[in-house]
């Protein structure tokens, strides 16, 4: 399994392993519609069901989960290529993907889905409250965009003729935009203190490094809405606008053990203690998460 040097590890309390999250973009390209008709599950899923066995066997009490990430562009471009709706697609396809979990053997505790209304209506809570801190405003962006990463390209994150590196001679898009924007420059010093702190929080050391330099060159605000599709959860304070799918695709961490619904669940599981995670996701997990959880000014994800 080559790629799992490619998984890095967040973590925070490693003599007291209970909780296990895992996020693969292996899994993604199958629901966001590179193949749509075949769910693939990446190495990260069954890496992280070995480890959730091997845990329990010691005793420890263990919480898997997994799910699927369900809005954005790239879900509803690949739902208009099959002529249905986003959600016809996103359900057919969370379908599959629950099936997979007995057929491997793996023993996840629950499956999140972000178009669960749950999840949306916590999302729109916790927004609603980083922006009541004052770190969200309202913008103009101008920038360039992978459709299929979802995502938007710093200058030293475009290839040739301005194509997506991760998906190599992909055409990015010039977008122009009104967006609400997350202060994520706010956090810089915080987040280097955090690591610094917290040694351990990225492993390995490869990719710690990796991200502390990335932060250590400066943080740009992070556009967090979108408005030219509506396939996502509705920014709740502006319905024209959706959230940023990444944006609220992380709550799920949160969504799915009870936050805002189960606090006794919540508490007994939060925070994660080993979050697997593919190397090209690392940034959205290991700055953007963490500065979300300090915008909200709640607990961490780590102590
Ligand atoms: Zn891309």
């Amino acid at each position: 399994m080559g790629e799992l040097n490619e998984t890095i590890v967040v973590t925070s309390h490693p003599d007291h392993v209970k909780s296990l999250f895992t996020a693969n973009p292996d899994d993604a390209p199958s629901l966001t519609g590179e193949s749509p008709l075949r769910p693939i599950v990446g190495p990260n899923s069954v890496l992280t069901s070995v480890g959730a066995r091997h845990m329990r066997q010691r005793g420890e009490e263990v919480f898997f989960l997994t799910g699927t990430d369900e809005h954005g562009e790239p879900v509803a471009l690949a739902a208009e290529r099959e002529g249905v709706s986003p959600q016809e697609l996103a359900d057919r396809n969370a379908e599959r993907f629950k099936a997979l979990a007995p057929l491997l053997h793996a023993s996840n505790d629950f499956f999140i889905r972000t178009s669960d209304p749950e999840h949306v209506r916590r999302v729109q809570e916790f927004l609603t409250r980083v922006k009541d801190n004052g770190y969200v405003y309202e913008g103009t962006y101008d920038g360039w965009y992978c459709p299929r990463c979802a995502d938007f390209k710093n200058e030293n994150e475009i290839g040739p003729d301005n194509t997506c590196l991760i998906h190599e001679g992909f055409p990015l898009v010039l977008e122009h935009e009104e967006n609400y924007f997350f202060k994520l420059s706010a956090y810089q010093q915080q987040l280097l203190d955090f690591y610094d702190a917290n040694p351990d929080f990225i492993q390995p050391e490869s990719a710690r490094n990796e991200v502390i330099s990335f932060v250590s060159r400066g943080l740009r605000d992070l556009s967090i809405s979108r408005s030219t599709f509506d396939w996502g959860i509705s920014v709740p304070w502006d319905d024209k606008h959706v959230l940023y799918v990444w944006i609220e695709a992380l709550l799920n961490y949160a969504t799915a053990i009870g936050y805002g619904t189960d606090s006794k669940r919540f508490d007994e599981v939060w925070p994660a203690n080993i979050h697997l995670v593919g190397k090209d996701i690392a940034r959205f997990h290991a700055v953007i998460w963490p500065a979300m959880l300090m915008g909200y000014g709640g607990r961490r994800q780590c102590s």
